[in-house]
């Protein structure tokens, strides 16, 4: 077994179990692409066990902090079986599930999406790559299924060294699946959709706004970076009188009408417009355009800290426009998926946002990821989504 020293004083962050070690903090020792070692302090004591990626500025993500266990097959089976099991034990309205999330479930860089009969993974660390088979087969063992499709098609995996692959690791058959989400039914494909097929970590939010649009009666409703329309679907089931998507992605936009027609509403009561939501927005504002609640759901903007200023100003821009959009006593729920921008900045942006467009908000909800996206009190970078529900005074 290799061992990896790491400098004096920087044994701190795996004591307190946090999964990363970075290049600086490596004192000697060297590995394989996700080869198991051994990590010790500089005094030599024990740490963690843990997988070597050469080519990532996060040279060490670890497995176990018990210098018993051992790192083999019986190990991913175990971890595995603990994180199917917790989902069992959660609250999910869904035959969407992610069953996998990474650090939070002690697999670093795996991540794992049930879709109905369909499992569809992400191996984003060396460490996962180099055991995928044993894990491929562990997760048909543990969930009864017999398919499972690959999207490591992420770009995190090129700092990792590894090339984007995607296909079918276990089974065939048709890409194209149906999940059930709180009472509505919503189609994917494991091979085309973004991320694993879908955005399961809004699957709350989503049930929140349906409900939010109840009980405030909201009638014009925009939802903005639609992708498949799941808030547009939600929008309607809360009674929206009409409801208009907004995303940049076609195909997107297609499934997202097809939604409106399979959930039993009329077309007519939604809109889709293919264009980038920042000039949609201020189109609607020349237009005299005004809406009862808005969604602005968008992709990362900042997926690290670097890029925080840049994403800081954008958001605030779609914010601002939203404000001036709403009715007065509408609703925004606001969001943001950069794990670069904290709940305290994004608070601070809308709350910008809200004075630049000359209108004050009460915040009467916050959400993050639906629970299956498991975030542990030791990985503070595993809190990424973030909402705000604010009511336009
Ligand atoms: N709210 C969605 C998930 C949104 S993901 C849900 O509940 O499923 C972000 C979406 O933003 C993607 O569909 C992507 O196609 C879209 N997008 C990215 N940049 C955009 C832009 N500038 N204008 C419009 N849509 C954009």
């Amino acid at each position: 077994m290799k061992v990896i020293k790491l400098r004096d004083g920087k044994e701190r962050s795996l004591l307190r179990r946090h999964p990363w070690v970075f290049q600086g903090s490596i004192g000697s020792g060297k590995a394989d692409s996700g080869e198991t070692v051994r990590v010790e302090s500089a005094a030599g004591d024990f740490l963690a066990w843990a997988a070597y990626s050469p080519h990532s500025m996060i040279r060490v993500r670890a497995w176990s902090f018990d210098a018993a266990e051992r790192i083999d097959a019986g190990f991913f089976e175990r971890r595995i079986a603990q994180a199917v099991a917790l989902r069992q034990r959660l609250p999910i309205a869904s035959d969407g599930v992610r069953l996998i999330h990474g650090e939070a479930d002690g697999l670093p860089g795996l991540i794992v999406d049930r879709y109905a009969d369909i499992l569809s993974a992400q191996f984003l660390s060396a460490g996962v790559e180099r055991w995928k088979a044993t894990i491929a087969d562990l997760l048909l063992k543990a969930t009864g299924l017999t398919r499972l499709y690959e999207r490591s098609d992420a770009s995190v995996r090129e700092l990792e060294g590894l090339a984007s692959v995607s296909g079918w690791l276990r089974g065939g058959g048709s890409t194209e699946t149906t999940i059930r989400e709180h009472e509505w039914q919503l189609t994917l494909d494991v091979a085309e959709g973004h991320k694993t097929g879908f955005y399961l970590d809004q699957r709350d939010s989503r049930k929140l706004f349906a409900d939010t649009v109840r009980h405030f009666g909201c009638q014009r409703v925009l939802n903005c970076y639609s992708y498949t329309g799941g808030f547009s679907v939600a929008a309607l089931a809360g009674g929206a009188a009409m409801v208009t998507s907004v995303d940049s992605s076609a195909p997107a936009l297609a499934r997202a009408a097809d939604h409106v027609v399979r959930n039993g509403f009329d077309a007519a009561r939604h809109e889709a417009i293919d264009a980038d939501v920042n000039q949609t927005l201020r189109q609607c504002i020349d237009q005299g355009r005004r809406f009862d609640a808005i969604v602005l759901d968008p992709p990362k903007f900042a997926p690290t800290a670097a890029h925080a200023d840049r994403a800081a100003r954008a958001y605030k821009d779609i914010n601002r426009l939203a404000f001036k959009l709403l009715e007065p006593g509408g609703v925004l729920f606001t969001f943001s998926c950069s794990g670069g921008i904290s709940a305290d900045l994004f608070h601070k942006i809308v709350a910008g946002a809200g004075l630049d467009a000359g209108v004050d908000g009460l915040i009467y909800a916050r959400t993050g990821a639906a629970p299956d996206h498991a975030m542990t009190v030791t990985f503070p970078e595993g809190e990424y989504l973030k909402g705000l529900m604010i009511i336009k005074r």
